[in-house]
Formats: structure tokens, sequence, C-alpha cells
């Protein structure tokens, strides 16, 4: 998930991030909290303790979840997985893990240690709470016991992409030794916890707990098509196992000499091909990649006066890829890059130019072949 946020810090080498929809939430908690929870279970606070006991535990709730994600994220790094950041968002956390985990025991291992980090600080809570004479600092610590209980349950739903879904993911990857069929399960299982939970949050809201309601049908909601985007792009990166960058790649790619006037560029080289870039030339050798979205950019009554060299985005700027490469991994990397287009380099200089639309057409001609 690419979500970016407001750096707010580094742990151990990761940024925490949070994402504008965490402002709304803990205010929203806060809310709940200070007028409606705290003066239900505690009579006799004033509307400022209500209200401070309410900010203090919503922002707590959160300082858990980082917790959470932090166990998860530290024991990737164990195992040598880099995880460059964790935000926090409406629905918790989450930590960007660099990459898929190498083997069963390992994805095992990063997932169960986050509901297990829950459940300690559930018991850690529960223990310090006689401690706590105070009013506040009773009832803060009794509400966080239960929270954190109920974030390491409710993780430990197995349906993938929650940890319970990584957990059940890791043992029947393990039985199957089949990486596809394991995601395809858990992903199948998250589908299904997903539309239970949506279910369950419509009824809620007919009998009575409209708001209740409506929160665990999104939070279904979120969960099915979570599970659902996991399950097409496994399918996709099935599809794709074994080909290379070459058999996929455009080798027709329009060239165009640097010199050339954008309108030229436009009206002789790109719309006569239906091409959406094109490979800049200079002295006969390639040196850069003009994309329509970049001319789009220069006022329509600048193009005949602006050479295509003057936009272009030069070969050593542009990341690239080799005829060799695999196929799924160039398309992740345009994925992390947000490029439509990679164009493809060997030896001999640019042997092609891969975009989005060729591993589709690609797909859709081994479709047909297998069908
Ligand atoms: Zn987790």
């Amino acid at each position: 998930m690419h979500r970016r946020g407001l750096p707010i810090g580094r742990i151990f080498g990761i940024s925490i991030d949070l994402d504008y929809s965490w402002f709304l939430i803990v205010a929203l908690l806060a809310w709940m909290l200070a007028v409606g929870y705290f003066p239900a279970q505690y009579r006799g606070w004033s509307t400022g303790e209500y209200w401070a006991m309410g900010i203090i535990t919503a922002v707590l709730l959160f300082v858990s979840v980082l917790i959470h994600e932090l166990a998860h994220s530290l024991v990737a790094k164990h195992y040598g997985i880099p995880v460059p950041r964790i935000t926090l968002f409406l629905f918790g956390g989450v930590s960007q893990i660099g990459a898929e985990p190498p083997a069963p025991a390992v994805e095992f291992w990063i997932a169960i240690v986050g509901p297990l980090t829950s459940f300690a600080l559930a018991a850690l809570c529960w223990e310090i709470e006689p401690l706590l004479s105070v009013g506040p600092g009773l009832a803060l610590a009794q509400y966080l016991a239960w929270i954190n209980l109920f974030l390491g349950l409710f993780n430990l739903i197995p349906g993938f992409p929650l940890d319970g879904g990584r957990v059940l993911r890791s043992i029947v990857w393990r039985s199957t030794r089949s990486y596809h069929r394991a995601t395809l399960i858990a992903g199948a299982t998250g589908r299904f916890f997903g539309f239970l939970l949506i279910f369950w949050g419509v009824w809620t809201a007919f009998t009575g707990n409209i708001g209740n309601g409506i929160w665990i049908a999104i939070i279904g909601w979120f969960l099915e098509s979570a599970a659902s985007s996991y399950v097409q792009q496994e399918t996709f990166r099935n599809l794709l196992e074994g080909h290379r960058v070459a058999e996929a790649m455009q080798r027709n790619f329009v060239q165009a000499p640097g010199e050339e006037s954008l309108e030229e560029l436009v009206e002789h080289d790109l719309a006569p091909a239906h091409a959406t870039y094109a490979v800049v030339t200079r002295f006969g050798a390639p040196a850069g990649l003009v994309t329509v979205d970049a001319i789009r950019e220069v006022p329509r009554q600048e193009w005949p006066m602006t050479p295509a060299t003057q936009i272009m985005t030069p070969l050593d700027k542009l990341d690239t890829t080799q005829p060799n490469a695999i196929l799924w991994s160039a398309l992740e990397k345009m994925g992390r890059d947000g490029v439509d287009q990679l164009p493809v380099i060997d030896g001999n200089g640019v042997v092609g130019v891969l975009s989005r639309e060729d591993i589709v057409h690609y797909l859709a001609g081994l479709r047909v072949l297998s069908a």
C-alpha cells in the first residue's frame, strides 16, 4: 500500500508516518471517549478531565498500534527484509515490509509476533492497573488492557491480509509447498471474513446501533477489498512467473531526433503511431525519454519553439531494465517508482521499451495461448 503521510520521526531506522486520516480518527475517538464512554463509566470528573482523558487514551491507543507494527517490522528486519516505514492511518497501522517473506517460517514469525505483542501489552496494562490509585489512571489502564486484547484477537482472524491470514498462509504454504495456492486460500478466507463483517455491521446497524454497525461494515469492506486486490496481484504474478522483459517489451518504439520541436514530435511521430512516449536521440544515440504527460505540461503555443531535448528525462536519470530481467520485478519497479514505462537497455543501448500496456497485451496473449 502506498500511503505517504506526515513523517514524525524514526525508530530503529524505520520512518514513522502519520496519514492524514489518522488525525480524523484520533479526534473522533477522543470525542467518543470524552462525551460517551468515560462519563458513562466514571462519574464526577470535570469536563476538562473527560477531554484530557479522551485525547490521552486515543493517542495511547495508537501508540499501542505502533508498538504492534514495530514488532512486525523488527522481526522482518531480523530476517534481513527491509522496512522503510510504518504508517498510522484510519484503520490502525501498516508496516511497509519491503519484500515478500522468502520462507513460510519467516512469514509465520513476522505475522504472529504482532498479536503476541498486543496480548503482552494487554497483560502489562492489566498488571499495572491495581498500582494506579488515581481514578483516571485506573480507567486508562483498564481501557488500554481491553483494547489491546481486542486488537490481538481481531488481528488473529485467519483472513489475509490480517496477521491471522498471514499465519494461515504460512501454514498452508508449508504443507502444500505452494506459495501461490497458499496466497489464494488465505485471500479467499480474507474475503469471506470481510463479507461476514459487512453483514454483521449491516445487521448491527438495523438492530439499533447504527454507529457501531457502520464502523464494522467499513472495516469488513476494507478487509474484503484488500484481500481481493492481493488475490488479483498474486494471479498476475503467477501468470508472469518465469517470463522475461524481452518477451513483452516493445521493440518498435518511436525514436525522434532531439532537435525536433514538440509540435513536430507530436504530429509526425507520436500521433501517427498512437504512441504515448518517444525515445529522444542525440547524434543518433538514445539520450532520453519524452512522454505525452510531460508534453502536456508545456503550454500549447510553446510547442513549436520547444525542442524535445528540453523536456526529456535524460537516460541516466531514468529507471531502466534489462532484456533478461524478470518481468514481474520490472512491473513492481514501475509501481514503486510511479512510472508507466521503462527503457530496456543492454550492451548495445536501448533495445526496447517496456510499458504497462505492453505487459497487459502480453498477458492477453498468454491467456489466449493457455486457453
Ligand atoms: Zn499486525
